[in-house]
């Protein structure tokens, strides 16, 4: 019952899409003369004078070994935020459709319709930020071409229920996007393995987390490879760039080495949320499944700046929907966790 032609905008449907030297002749071997690259090489050095490959298809192998996905369900952008704008820009007609949001969550998705003019219907998660999933079916209507669910989430730092995400993709219009920029630092498992079964589901993970690699800009979507190809349709022809590429798959091989910095993070989020917890001006914190802490404190605000003039720089969150007087705090190296405790004792002194 997938109709994607349906949900595509029917100008994107019909594009003739760039075809590059590279899309167009793809062997390897050869004398390549038809690019209009530097034969000789980089003056930054290394082999950089080509163009690489459009599709990523090494990295796609290696990206779909790990993650147990076919690498035709996986697209990769510059960053998650690529695949948002691409999402948002494949299948919603400005005037028409509109994208649904979850707020408190991550300000990208606003800002990607903003800058598309396509509309947002907010539907503010519960009390105790979870999917208010009545509301959330109620609103939903045949223009509702996108809907944003960010589990763990940003800035809430919890997981969403996974009986309430099913609940959503049984009942959506459209597409339900799962972020799960923060899933390796959740006990919850990753909802890849939902793909199969649920062609209206996209998966956005990043590398800028977990992997510490947030200057690369590498994200990753997972997706129905209809959805894939939608999105390779209108992507720039040479969206990651061959550094990228050679950086990521290097990192592949060290997969154990993001393990062991998850689990350091972890162990600094267990410090911090025990030290907040005996902070007289922290009202609350929040359980995390993520990297950060969210944390309701007295005067908020005022406590943003102190900490700021001790140049110990925070998110400030309390002019946000549900979390009024509250931070986000990333978890830091065990040095930045005590002088960030330190600093907020000296600043909330009575
Ligand atoms: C940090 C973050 C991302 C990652 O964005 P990149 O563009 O991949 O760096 C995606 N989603 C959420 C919710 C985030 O907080």
């Amino acid at each position: 019952m997938f109709d994607l032609s349906s949900l595509v905008r029917p100008h994107i449907l019909q594009l003739k899409p760039y075809a590059s030297a590279r899309d167009e002749y793809t062997g390897r071997e050869g004398i390549f003369l038809d690019a209009n690259e530097n034969p000789f090489q980089s003056v930054a050095g290394g082999a950089y004078n080509r163009y690489p490959d459009p599709l990523q298809r090494t990295l796609k192998a290696r990206i779909a070994a790990l993650k147990q996905v076919a690498a035709e369900r996986i697209f990769l952008g510059n960053g998650s935020d690529e695949p948002i704008d691409l999402l948002i820009r494949a299948f919603c007609e400005p005037g028409r459709d509109h994208i649904m949001l979850l707020p408190p969550t991550y300000g990208m998705y606003q800002v990607s319709a903003d800058i598309n003019r396509v509309e947002t219907v907010p539907i503010p998660l519960t009390r105790d930020f979870q999917l208010d999933t009545e509301e959330i079916i109620a609103s939903s209507r045949p223009a509702t071409k996108l809907i944003f669910i960010c589990s763990p989430n940003n800035p809430t730092a919890n997981c969403m229920r996974q009986s309430d995400i099913s609940l959503i993709l049984r009942h959506a219009p459209g597409l339900v996007v799962v972020d799960e920029a923060y899933i390796d630092f959740a006990p919850d498992q990753t909802l890849t393995h939902w793909l199969e079964t649920h062609p209206n589901l996209v998966i956005l993970q990043t590398f800028s987390k977990a992997w510490g690699m947030a200057a690369l800009r590498l994200g990753m979507g997972f997706a129905h490879p209809e959805v894939i190809a939608v999105l390779n349709k209108i992507k720039p022809p040479y969206n990651l760039s061959g550094l990228t590429q050679e950086v990521a798959l290097e990192a592949l091989d060290h997969a154990d080495t993001k393990d062991l910095l998850v689990h350091n993070i972890l162990e600094g989020r267990a410090w911090l949320t025990q030290q907040l917890e005996t902070l007289p001006a922290v009202q609350q914190v929040f359980p995390s499944d993520a990297n950060f802490i969210l944390a309701r404190i007295t005067d908020a605000d005022t406590v943003y700046h102190r900490l700021t003039d001790r140049q110990i720089i925070v998110r400030n969150r309390s002019r946000v929907i549900l979390c009024e007087d509250c931070l986000r705090i990333t978890v830091g190296t065990p040095l930045e966790n005590e002088a960030l405790i330190q600093a907020l004792r000296a600043v909330t002194q009575p």
